[in-house]
């Protein structure tokens, strides 16, 4: 089967699909996106992703490029077209094409970007795959709550941290606090068990996979507080992870090469992943 991209109202072959070189996503970055995972057929997490969405429009006034009915409208016929039981589905609002003008062009029509692909099942108990991270100094601007299309300092940071051997990099602000990864957000659990992420202001996004596991610490009754954290608190911590919709939830097990935690098993970031993966993969 061939992937199909919808692009601006048309489902055509992914292989031609463009945008208009004038378009502001790719002349200023002056868009924003949205990834959702497709599990056993079903978008995972769906509502927080499309008020997310909102957000993000609103704050860089870029209007809706159509209701939200409309919108899970197309992406279900993407996951559809594209044979998707299992992956993701990628979504991309700008401003639309406009002739090069930093100012806001007054006849843009925002440009609409759809594709879904197919991955593995995530298996909710593999929490074998950990991976290991670096932490590095910031270089972002100051609305990282905005889901911008403009990712180059995040691509900067994450080609660290592949050449240090790592998955991902932890970005530092300059008081030495963890803000978050550069496609994912960062969490430790102290030696009192105490589950802490940074609390969701303009310097981190607001994952929706942090959300929901958030809301999967208060069902539980586990101790947790939003603040930030220091590298070195990370470093003495009892388990550390790291979430997004496209990892779910994976154990953070070794940061700037040393060891994190006393070892095998990491209970709490094993039963948090069932937890958010288990009511999703039992409905296949
Ligand atoms: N932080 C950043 C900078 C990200 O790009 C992402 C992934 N889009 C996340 C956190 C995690 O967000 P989510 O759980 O909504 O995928």
């Amino acid at each position: 089967m061939s992937r199909v991209a919808y692009v601006d109202g048309q489902y055509l072959p992914h292989r031609s699909a463009a945008v208009h070189i004038d378009d502001r996503g790719y002349q200023f970055a002056d868009g924003v996106y949205e990834v959702m995972a497709v599990v056993g057929g079903s978008l995972l997490d769906e509502g927080p992703h499309l008020i997310r969405l909102a957000k993000s429009l609103a704050e860089l006034q870029i209007p809706a490029p159509m209701t939200n009915a409309a919108l899970r409208v197309v992406m279900r016929e993407a996951i559809r077209r594209n044979g998707v039981r299992d992956g993701i589905v990628y979504l991309q609002v700008t401003r639309g094409v406009a002739a090069r003008d930093h100012a806001f062009p007054k006849a843009a029509r925002p440009m609409l970007v759809v594709t879904s692909r197919r991955r593995s099942p995530a298996d909710p108990r593999a929490v074998d795959n950990r991976v290991a991270i670096i932490t590095i100094p910031g270089i972002r601007w100051q609305r990282c709550d905005i889901k911008s299309v403009a990712l180059l300092p995040n691509v900067l940071r994450k080609q660290r941290a592949k050449e240090a051997g790592a998955f991902e990099a932890w970005q530092v602000d300059r008081e030495g606090k963890v803000g978050e990864g550069t496609s994912t957000n960062a969490w430790i659990v102290t030696l009192d068990g105490t589950v802490v992420t940074r609390q969701a202001d303009s310097a981190i996004l607001n994952g929706v996979t942090r959300l929901a596991v958030l809301d999967i610490i208060r069902r539980e009754g586990y101790a947790f507080v939003e603040r930030p954290f220091s590298v070195a608190e990370a470093k003495s911590a009892r388990e550390a992870f790291l979430t997004s919709t496209v990892v779910d939830l994976l154990p953070v097990v070794r940061i700037d090469g040393a060891a994190v935690g006393s070892g095998e098993p990491r209970p709490l970031s094993r039963k948090l992943r069932e937890c958010h993966l288990a009511p999703a993969a039992s409905k296949k």
